[in-house]
């Protein structure tokens, strides 16, 4: 694996978590050299999630830079709280908020250009894996962020792989299953831009620390965007020890 495909575990904690909880993490939280860390805590967090053992991260950012936007959150203000990274297309931020593929693209370039870091997901919903059209819907996602951004937005960005049938609900792609459509993309963001070889690619959806150790052996699987299992200390540490 390449230097820049170091591991990386990131949490996202969604609007969960308190201080109190992040207070918890802060004193028992033990970094790892294997693989980067990143918390993604909910903005109002953010300012007492600073520190120096992982990397802070956004759960999302507005597509524009400034202005009328109520409730948004720039991404100039990010970087001033010490964001490094920022997911975004999130499925739930897709569903609730009826953010488009165009949205999306747009909000990564915003990213890119304020220097930060996009953690971009894609995934598929059940009905679309039942019907056999994965590959088409996750290439749709990934391909309207290079009309935008052109390809060199891969120099750069993290791409999560998280289908939606397994996000919250336990049910886990199989290492199999995750592997193959990681391999998918990987092969298709070469063919965009050949230096997407050294583009992490995370798994997302029901990680735990049962099974991380199988699906980070996969040969595209370079570590995991984690939900739930982020709000546990001792399961984000297993999660985080098996990406190596
Ligand atoms: C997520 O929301 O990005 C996620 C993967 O959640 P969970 O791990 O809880 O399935």
């Amino acid at each position: 694996m390449a230097d820049s495909r170091k591991p990386m575990v990131a949490g996202n904690w969604k609007m969960n978590g308190s201080l109190a909880l992040l207070k918890s993490f802060s004193q028992s939280f033990v970094s790892d050299n294997n693989a980067e860390v990143v918390l993604c805590v909910p903005s109002p967090y953010l300012a007492a999630a600073s520190r120096s053992d992982f990397a802070l991260g956004a759960q999302d950012c507005s597509q524009f830079v400034a202005g009328a936007h109520t409730g948004d959150v720039s991404v100039d203000m990010l970087k001033e709280m010490g964001v490094e990274y920022v997911i975004v297309g999130h499925s739930e931020r897709r569903q609730d908020h009826g953010e488009s593929n165009l949205v999306v693209a747009e909000k990564v370039k915003t990213i890119l250009q304020a220097g930060l870091i996009p953690i971009l997901c894609c995934g598929e919903p059940l009905e679309v894996r039942e019907n056999g059209d994965v590959n088409a819907f996750v290439a749709d996602q990934l391909a309207a962020v290079k009309t935008v951004c052109t390809s060199d937005f891969l120099d750069t960005c993290v791409i999560a792989y998280e289908p939606i049938w397994a996000i919250g609900t336990g049910k886990t792609a199989s290492p199999e299953q995750a592997q193959e459509v990681h391999g998918f993309i990987r092969k298709m963001i070469c063919e965009w831009n050949p230096k997407a070889q050294n583009t992490r690619l995370l798994y997302g959806g029901s990680v735990n620390a049962s099974n991380a150790d199988d699906l980070f052996a996969k040969p595209d699987i370079d570590g995991g965007l984690i939900g739930g299992a982020s709000l546990k200390i001792d399961d984000f540490a297993a999660i985080i020890a098996a990406a190596k």
